[in-house]
């Protein structure tokens, strides 16, 4: 059970000091280098088992694969379809929750909302071209 427990910590410390919002691949080589004999599969289980939990949440499929957020506070993503980044939209005034609660009549309790577009790097990059 301390095992477990050592993995599981090991793995949300990962997520935690990262606003990457990666992937389980990069999840694994990033606990790798703390526990080197750990398995994929675990990362997996682990991973499902934080987000029941309510520890980590899951923005569901980007760049065909799953990507994880530690940040469980409300807020939004916008999501780079060139390059795959996810960056934060952390700004309150444009959370829409409390007016969709109205109209919905609706208790909301968590959001994935996903922007999506060109980042920053990727226009100025492409002016530049
Ligand atoms: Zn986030
Ligand atoms: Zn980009």
């Amino acid at each position: 059970m301390a095992n477990f427990s050592k993995q599981r910590e090991a793995i949300l410390g990962v997520l935690n000091g990262t606003k990457t919002h990666p992937d389980a691949a990069w999840v694994y080589s990033e606990t790798r280098k703390l526990i080197p004999n750990i398995s994929l599969g675990t990362v997996y289980r682990n991973l499902a088992k934080l987000q029941e939990s309510g520890e980590i949440v899951s923005l569901g499929v980007y760049g065909g694969v799953e990507r994880f957020d530690a940040d469980v506070k409300e807020h939004l993503h916008f999501y780079c379809k060139n390059c795959q980044k996810i960056l934060d939209i952390s700004d309150k005034q444009i959370l829409p929750i409390k007016k969709i609660s109205k109209l919905l009549d609706a208790e909301i309790d968590g959001v994935t909302c996903v922007f999506e577009g060109k980042c920053n790097d990727c226009v100025n990059s492409s002016k530049s071209n």
